[in-house]
Order: C-alpha cells, then sequence, then structure tokens
C-alpha cells in the first residue's frame, strides 16, 4: 500500500491556499492591497523612527518589530527591500534633556542611538539600509522649504520661523479621513500649538522652521529665514525624498503618527514635488500593558533593559510582540513573557529533534540561505498566514499546529531536512533566534514518552489520562508546566 508522507500530504494544502503576492491593509482606501514595487525591482519603504533621548519602550519596539517582520516576509518570498528608518536627533525633547544632562546635543543623541541599535540587535531588527538622521540632512529641509515657500505653501512669521499654510493644500486630511472642522479642533493640533509652536496664521498650520530662541542654545543653523532648526514633521519628508524619491512604495509608522505627522509629511512633499508621496500607508496600533495605554505616571512603561533585569529574554519580549495581529492592540502582560518561554523551549525541543532526524549535512540554513524558498513542506500554512496581512498569531498558531503534525523521528533524513529548512523559514520570517537547548534538561526516554503522551491526553480532553500521567511523571522526579502552546519539562530537585 502507498501511503503519503505528512509533507506530502500537506504540499496538497498548501497548493490550495497559496498566495500569489503579499497583501496587507492600507491605512488610506481601508482595503487590503497587493504589495509589489511600483517601479524597478526593489520594493521602497520608509518607517519613522526613534527620538534618540532616552530608550525606546516596548511599544516603540512592537511597532519597529512588526515593520521588521514585514521586512524579513517580503525579501523570504523573494522581494528585494530598501528599508530606511530615520533618528530623530534634533526636537525639544533632544535638546531639553541634552542640556539638563550638560552634553551636547550630539553626543547626547550618539549616546541613545548606540543604545537603541543593542537593544535592535537582541531583538533580531535587521539594520535598516539606510538610517538617516535630521541634523545630519538641513540642507536637505531647508531646500524643500524654500521650494515651498515659492509654491505659496510656505510662510515666514516675525519671529523668524516658517509655517506650512494647510488651506493651500485642499487634500489635507485625506489619510486620516478629517474634515477641516475635525482638523482645526482636534486635540492633536492643539497639542502640536502648546508643544512648540508660536506665531502662525491657523490652528492647523505646522512649523517648518522653528525660529531660535534662547532655550535652544547652541542647537541652531543658518537659513535664508535666520537662525533656527527645522521641524519634526519636515525631516521624513525631505529624507524620504534623499532616499526613496518623491514617490516610493510604503509609509509606515505607529498609529498615533497617522495625524498630524504623516498628514503634514504627505502635505509638504507632494506640495513641494506635485507627484504621489507614499503609494501605501501602514499603521501599526499600540500596545497596551496590562490593559492600559503605557505612560511614565502609572510606571508601566517597560524597557528591553528593564525586562532583562527581571529575568526575561530578548526572544521572549519578540515572541510576545509578534503575538498579537499588528491591526488591534495587543495587552502586554509579563505572564505573556513566561508563556512566550515556554512556547520557545517547545520550538527548541522541536529544531533539536528535526535537526538529529536530518543527520549531520544540513548546514547553513541562515537567511540569506532561505530567500525565495519554495517548497516550505509543513511551514507553508505558517508563511501563507503572513503573506495575508501579516498575520503573525494565526502563522505562530499554524507552526504550532505543524509541530504537533510532524513527528521528526518517523521522517526520512531528507524530508527531515525539507521540514528544518520550511521550519527555519518561519522562523527567519518571524524573526525568532532560538537559544541553545538546555544541556541538563535531557530527559530519559520514559520521560519524554510520558509527558508526551500527557500532553496528547490534555489536548483530547481526556482529563483522567492526564492526570495520571503527571502522576507517573511525579513519581520519576519530574513536573510539566503548561503554555497555551505546549509544555516544558523540569526536573524536581
Ligand atoms: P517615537 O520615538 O515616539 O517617535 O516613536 C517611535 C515609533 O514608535 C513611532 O512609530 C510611534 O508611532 C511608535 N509608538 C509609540 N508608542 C507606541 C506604542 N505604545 N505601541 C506601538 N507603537 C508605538
Ligand atoms: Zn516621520
Amino acid at each position: 500500500m502507498f501511503v503519503k508522507t505528512a509533507l506530502e500530504m500537506n504540499r496538497g494544502k498548501l497548493d490550495q491556499c497559496r498566495l500569489k503576492q503579499m497583501q496587507l491593509y492600507e491605512t488610506q482606501s481601508r482595503n487590503k492591497q497587493e504589495i509589489r514595487p511600483s517601479s524597478g525591482e526593489i520594493y521602497r519603504f520608509y518607517c519613522c523612527g526613534p527620538t534618540v533621548y532616552g530608550p525606546a519602550h516596548i511599544g516603540n519596539f512592537r511597532t519597529f518589530v512588526v515593520q521588521d517582520t514585514f521586512r524579513r516576509v517580503l525579501e523570504l518570498s523573494g522581494q528585494p527591500t530598501c528599508h530606511v528608518r530615520n533618528l530623530t536627533d534634533v526636537d525639544d525633547k533632544t535638546i531639553r534633556d541634552s542640556q539638563a544632562g550638560g552634553k551636547t546635543l550630539g553626543e547626547f543623541t550618539q549616546f541613545w542611538t548606540l543604545k537603541f541599535h543593542q537593544d535592535c540587535e537582541a531583538l533580531n531588527l535587521l539594520p535598516p539600509h539606510h538610517e538617516p538622521s535630521a541634523v545630519g540632512h538641513i540642507p536637505q529641509q531647508i531646500a524643500l522649504i524654500e521650494e515651498l515657500m515659492e509654491k505659496g505653501h510656505a510662510y515666514r512669521s516675525e519671529d523668524g520661523s516658517v509655517y506650512y499654510r494647510v488651506s493651500s493644500f485642499p487634500q489635507y486630511g485625506r489619510l486620516s479621513h478629517l474634515d477641516e472642522r475635525e482638523i482645526t479642533t482636534s486635540s492633536a493640533a492643539a497639542t502640536a500649538v502648546s508643544a512648540d509652536e508660536y506665531e502662525k496664521d491657523a490652528l492647523a498650520d505646522f512649523a517648518l522652521w522653528k525660529g531660535r530662541k534662547p532655550e535652544d542654545g547652541d542647537n541652531y543653523w543658518d537659513s535664508p529665514w535666520g537662525q533656527g532648526r527645522p521641524g519634526w514633521h519636515l525631516e521624513c519628508s525631505a529624507m524620504c525624498r534623499e532616499y526613496l524619491g518623491d514617490t516610493f512604495d510604503l509609509h509606515s509608522g505607529g498609529v498615533d503618527l497617522i495625524f498630524p505627522h504623516h498628514e503634514n509629511e504627505i502635505a509638504q512633499s507632494e506640495a513641494a514635488t506635485g507627484k504621489p508621496f507614499a503609494l501605501h500607508w501602514f499603521h501599526i496600533t499600540h500596545l497596551l500593558v496590562d490593559g492600559h495605554k503605557m505612560s511614565k505616571s502609572l510606571g508601566n512603561l517597560y524597557t528591553l533593559e528593564q525586562l532583562k533585569e527581571k529575568g526575561h529574554t530578548a526572544e521572549e519580549v519578540r515572541y510576545v510582540l509578534i503575538s498579537g495581529l499588528y491591526r488591534q492592540p495587543l495587552n502586554f502582560t509579563l505572564q505573556s513573557l513566561d508563556d512566550a518561554g515556554r512556547a520557545i523551549q517547545r520550538l527548541v525541543k522541536f529544531e533539536a529533534a528535526l535537526r538529529q532526524a536530518a543527520g549531520e549535512e544540513v548546514t547553513g540554513l541562515d537567511y540569506e540561505s532561505l530567500k525565495g524558498l519554495e517548497d516550505k513542506g509543513s511551514f507553508g500554512g505558517a508563511f501563507n498566514a503572513l503573506l495575508d496581512d501579516l498575520n503573525t498569531p494565526d502563522a505562530l498558531g499554524k507552526m504550532f499546529s505543524a509541530l504537533k503534525e510532524v513527528n521528526p523521528a518517523s521522517l526520512s533524513p531528507e524530508d527531515a531536512a525539507r521540514e528544518l529548512k520550511g521550519f527555519h523559514l518561519i522562523l527567519e520570517a518571524l524573526g525568532l533566534k532560538l537559544p541553545a537547548l538546555p544541556e541538563q534538561a535531557e530527559a530519559p526516554e520514559e520521560v519524554k514518552a510520558l509527558a508526551e503522551e500527557r500532553w496528547k491526553a490534555k489536548q483530547e480532553k481526556n482529563w483522567a489520562a492526564a492526570d495520571a500521567a503527571r502522576d507517573a511523571l511525579a513519581s520519576l522526579g519530574w513536573e510539566v508546566k503548561d503554555g497555551r502552546e505546549g509544555y516544558e519539562l523540569c526536573h524536581k530537585d
């Protein structure tokens, strides 16, 4: 009798649900759209980066990790990218805090940039292809303001600041679906005024150039309108243009940036160039902590370093940050990190078993070698979930289903090697780096078999059998800790 291998059966399933191209929800059209480069071979995208005045928090990292996952999925599906993410290294906060710390703006922002890069590396974020900073692009920003002045979209105020005249750009509000009344009365517009915009004609107008103030200290540049510094929104328009051209494929940030930041970027860029700016807007919903918005006053604003001090790993943090769909709020708890730790341990054990079944020759399954991999074996469904609007929770669910279906011990070395490639592909797409298998935790075969039996019984809701297996394990000196995705086997000392 001919028996199909698990791999062959899954390939059949895969063909039915294969997606040709990645799809992603688009903020302005409110529809899913195909992700294809608008011109040439390379998909070009821009992500608003951090303001480097302190450590980035895990909310910021939700956004950066999701953007990184997006890039990984595209590249691993065979689509080369050009990823630009800026550094905001001059604004009210960087100036204020560098002065308070007795540092120059450059010393201060370099320190926090380095810290940001260390966190990015720990969270396995691919470095962007370009990481321009606002201070490094003052001439480009001045040139953009000059163009806007010439075309009648900007005006100079008494104090030497330059403002964008929002009424000169009738499409303003298109991205955020706000009408004129909402734009001028919204709290975001009001906040922008109270923050640092002084002498403008209309509430919705925003600063392109901020005239020098005594509290700016040495942080000013010469311009045709006098000494001062660029406004925050301007840097992104200027750097998009410098690295990606007038029109490019996608622009991204957290949802808080839709209005006014991204709306202002569109107004600046399209008024200057007369061409469409970003063709696809990709926004990530905010991370909550214990059900609340993160804030310093609530004491729930975690950094990666604080979580490491509590004994958690960067891999666990990344796992939690991708455990929810990017379009929905994600609630972060310390419990979710514990669960992530157990899920990761299951992945580690599965990988070790697959490697063993595949034999020695399986090496070099790194990010580069997995690009464009056609045969994803049992993990094709998980990868397809990512192609469909970057559904990371569905991909994780499908990956763990495949883990249950695939029994490494029953595979031929060839099948095991193929499954291992598919498994590595999905891990690379999710950016999950697996820690080494803990050496001392290796349980005897009898114990492993009992634990598997118990897990299976639990899945089948056969509680009596599950309890009996747990008791048997306890009598052998072992206990199991359950998580949502699996269990961890520990020796009782
Ligand atoms: P910032 O350094 O404040 O400019 O923020 C860097 C990025 O993090 C931006 O894309 C923000 O929209 C995003 N962001 C800020 N807070 C959160 C949060 N709680 N959850 C997800 N993303 C956030
Ligand atoms: Zn920006």
